[in-house]
């Protein structure tokens, strides 16, 4: 397996010690009962530096890379994937600020990167997940204002976050060729624990993911100001898109990160558990089903590797991206179900983390582009589009 430099090799190491020490009880004690992840414990990966590992040194980041970033969500979603995913709502939400003008970046990101200032991402509406240009939220232009009109779904954290990053078409002619063009982005700052004037929202009674609130939002003649438009007007979808490859590898580590959990619980059940006389970690069934396991977790890891020296020496790899995301939700899913195969019944109860691996493996292959949208990519990039 590649070897990493020795400073990648204390970032995970770190990273590993502040999950197992710090995140690991609060989400073993916090996710059975839905309960929110503590404002402390954010605070306490701000200061490790968490919310600004993407954003330059200038505005008070680390200026790392994509692998030291996913080197870190895959420690933190080793112990609870919500807390792994809550550092893209730092970083400049993965690629989606990077367009911000000057006075945007002086006035957002130094902010972002001590933990102050983050964000919840508002694309998704009920009838455009995959088919994200099908957007039909509306912003129209009233003097110095734009106005928000329209009904959201999926925006995790709107509640908590200090500002929510919203799509909305502001071009009303829609080019049926080019359905992507006239969609803009508006950074809506609000105060934690509520929603922006004009915003009604209520819960999503989701299956797993807990920790945090993904709500349904319905915008009604939201006023927010002409400066909160982010990125060029009409050029939003670009926005949406610039960051896709880190953000997949991101998927892929909270991925990988999960499975890992698993692995390494169901070792310590495997000694433990004693049935016929034997630790069940005796019998050829449950030690061919780690050994499955580790292989597929360290292949995953491979690939995620390999796709990060990518991203960071600026080599374009879309479809590399689409891969590794495609093969860890998938390996994550089946290795963390192994993993509570392997408790019996005490992995369908909430007294061990293996179920929650499992639910937050399954949430893998539906957010970030489902498996079926990464298929898609690939093999459009293989065989090149096919007539619609
Ligand atoms: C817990 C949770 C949190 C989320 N948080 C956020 C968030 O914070 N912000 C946000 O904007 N969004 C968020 N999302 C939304 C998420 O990105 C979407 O759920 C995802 O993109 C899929 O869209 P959809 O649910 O509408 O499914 P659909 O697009 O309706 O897909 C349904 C099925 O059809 C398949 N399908 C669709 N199109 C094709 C095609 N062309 N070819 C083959 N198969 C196809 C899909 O793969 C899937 O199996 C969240 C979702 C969940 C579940």
């Amino acid at each position: 397996m590649q070897q990493l430099s020795e400073e990648r090799r204390m970032i995970k190491e770190a990273a590993r010690q502040f999950a197992i020490e710090r995140v690991l009880p609060v989400a073993n004690r916090l996710d059975p009962e839905k309960g929110a992840i503590p404002r402390d414990l954010i605070d306490e990966m701000a200061e490790l530096g968490y919310f600004g590992i993407l954003l330059p040194e200038e505005y008070g980041g680390l200026g790392l890379g994509a692998f030291e970033y996913c080197l870190v969500a895959e420690e933190l979603s080793r112990a609870w994937m919500s807390v792994g995913s809550l550092i893209a709502r730092g970083n400049g939400l993965i690629g989606a600020l990077k367009q911000l003008s000057p006075e945007q970046k002086a006035l957002y990101l130094p902010r972002m990167a001590r933990g102050e200032f983050l964000g919840a991402f508002s694309l998704s509406e009920p009838n455009a997940g995959s088919d994200v240009a099908n957007i039909s939220c509306r912003a129209v232009r009233v003097g110095d204002e734009w106005e928000i009109t329209g009904n959201k779904y999926w925006c995790t954290f709107a509640d908590e976050a200090d500002f929510i990053l919203v799509i909305a078409r502001t071009d009303p002619q829609i080019d049926p060729k080019a359905r992507h063009r006239g969609l803009s982005g508006f950074l809506i700052e609000k105060p934690r624990g509520a929603l922006p004037a004009g915003v009604q929202g209520s819960p999503i009674p989701k299956i797993g993911y807990y920790g945090w609130t993904t709500w349904e939002l319905a915008f009604d003649r939201c006023r927010v100001p002409a400066s909160s438009m982010v990125c060029e007007e009409g050029k939003a979808f670009y926005l949406a898109t610039a960051g896709l490859e880190t953000a997949r590898a991101h998927t892929a580590a909270r991925s990988v990160g999960l499975a890992q959990g698993a692995l390494e619980d169901a070792i310590s059940y495997a000694r433990e558990r004693q049935q016929f006389g034997h630790p069940i970690g005796d019998f050829q069934a449950i030690r061919f089903k780690i050994a499955d396991m580790a292989t597929q977790i360290a292949a995953a890891r491979a690939l995620l590797y390999s796709v990060c020296e990518k991203i960071d020496s600026g080599v374009r790899c879309d479809t590399e991206a689409s891969m590794v995301k495609l093969f860890a939700s998938e390996m994550s899913e089946r290795v963390t179900s192994e993993g509570l195969q392997i408790h019996g019944g005490a992995g369908y109860t909430t007294h061990f983390a293996a179920e929650r691996y499992w639910r937050d493996a399954r949430l893998t292959k539906i957010f970030e582009g489902t498996s079926e949208i990464q298929m898609r990519i690939i093999s459009d990039s293989l065989l090149g589009k096919p007539a619609r």
